[in-house]
């Protein structure tokens, strides 16, 4: 693609970074492209309307066609997930989770979420994050046995200290959640169920997930992620809480939204009901296993022993690797991957003990389960070899030669 501003340094950089997305595979979870039509929603006219409030409601005028626009996002958002109520607003899945709190707690009140170091993520009590500031933070965890979820946990931890908001969902962990459980834990501890879905909702929006719609309160999303929009983020929930929800996305979180974005949404979730992208998911939990299986055949363990979706945690310990060496070593060999941390790793977070891998981007660039198995073998040659000079010749400078000649690369 052609990409040019006109100004020669931003060319520049957007030269840069197209030639190093071509010279290198990029396994990063989070990471999708998306297609050519919401590419061309974003860059749309739609980028410069002022829209604060709901369709029908404005603060502006002039807003009789974005006002169609974002009815036309939330109708497909919920035709898609068999949602009763929509937000098309929040400009990035953090941003919708802040709405969550804002909705359902108030400062100080105690919310139950994944730990941070077992898959979860900052927003949900980490203490850099306003959600750990300024809410009071408990986490369950995984067992150390099987590195699943320890419902029993969760339970005995929502009984006694009676989180206002019980959450489910992270960025590293790969296995499904029991939503049914979850659902049970929330009615005896009377706290609301949020499922943050940020990775989860494409591989729900392709029947490849079963959907947490019916057991949760609310459902936030990362627009940007599998699921292949523009950069956003959405929330789902029954309609017994549409008017918080509204309320906290604006005028409480947010002023005025992104109208491309909106417009990029809709065409992302007609696309999303297609069988092409349940097939694109499809791959891309195949690959994952398949990697995984490949990467445990040459002597990685894979954390909790594989995974149920598109990511998975490798630990390097076995190879005497930090996490942040083994990122650095797949760098220099082109293979982009996340600096992870073990379930109770023993390495401090800054360094870690595992890498996270994803493959919706190496799916959409053509990638199948056939090629795992040269993927698991340049994987595990570029950790076994320390990062020598760039040009030197050496294992990583072949791999990443042998990267061009994919369909990928
Ligand atoms: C990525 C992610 C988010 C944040 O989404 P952004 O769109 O990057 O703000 C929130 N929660 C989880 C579990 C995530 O994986």
């Amino acid at each position: 693609m052609t990409d040019r501003t006109g100004d020669a340094e931003v060319d520049a950089l957007i030269g840069r970074e197209q030639l190093r997305r071509t010279r290198s595979l990029q396994l990063i979870a989070s990471e999708t492209e998306p297609s050519a039509g919401v590419r061309t929603a974003m860059a749309s006219v739609f980028d410069t309307k002022y829209a604060e409030g709901y369709p029908g409601a404005r603060y502006h005028g002039g807003c009789e066609v974005v006002d169609d626009v974002e009815r036309l996002a939330i109708d497909r958002a919920r035709e898609l997930f068999d949602a009763p109520y929509a937000n098309v607003q929040p400009n990035s899945g953090s941003a919708a989770g802040v709405a969550v709190y804002a909705a359902f707690a108030q400062p100080g009140d105690p919310v139950l979420a994944l730990r941070l170091d077992q898959g979860g993520h900052q927003t949900h009590g980490s203490r850099a994050n306003f959600s750990g500031r300024w809410f009071s933070p408990l986490h369950y965890g995984v067992r150390t046995s099987d590195e699943r979820i320890d419902y029993d946990q969760v339970r005995d931890l929502a009984l006694v200290h009676r989180p206002r908001i019980l959450v489910a969902g992270g960025a590293a962990y790969s296995r499904f959640y029991d939503f049914a459980v979850l659902r049970e834990i929330a009615d005896e501890a009377e706290c609301v169920l949020w499922v943050d879905a940020a990775h989860l909702a494409g591989l729900v929006a392709a029947g490849v997930a079963a959907s947490p719609m019916p057991y949760a309160d609310v459902v936030t999303v990362s627009t940007n992620k599998v699921l292949r929009g523009p950069r956003g983020g959405l929330i789902l929930a029954p309609g017994r809480h549409r008017v918080v929800l509204d309320k906290a996305v604006f005028p409480f979180v947010q002023g005025g939204t992104a109208m491309n974005a909106i417009a990029g949404k809709a065409v992302a979730f007609a696309e999303a009901a297609t069988p092409e992208f349940a097939a694109y998911v499809r791959t891309a939990v195949a690959n994952a296993a398949a990697l995984s299986a490949a990467l445990t055949e040459r002597g990685l363990r894979i954390v909790s022993g594989g995974t149920d979706t598109h990511l998975a945690v490798v630990d390097v310990t076995s190879l005497d690797l930090t996490g942040v060496e083994a990122q650095r070593r797949l760098d220099a060999a082109g293979i982009v991957v996340d600096k992870a941390v073990l379930p109770f790793d023993t390495r401090p977070v800054s360094q870690g003990s595992a890498v996270r891998i994803g493959t919706p981007s190496v799916t959409l660039a053509g990638l199948g389960t056939q090629d795992m198995p040269l993927l698991a073998d340049w994987i595990v040659e570029a950790l076994r070899s320390p990062v020598g000079s760039r040009d030197d010749g050496g294992p990583h400078a072949r791999i990443r030669g042998q990267i061009t000649d994919l369909p990928a690369g």
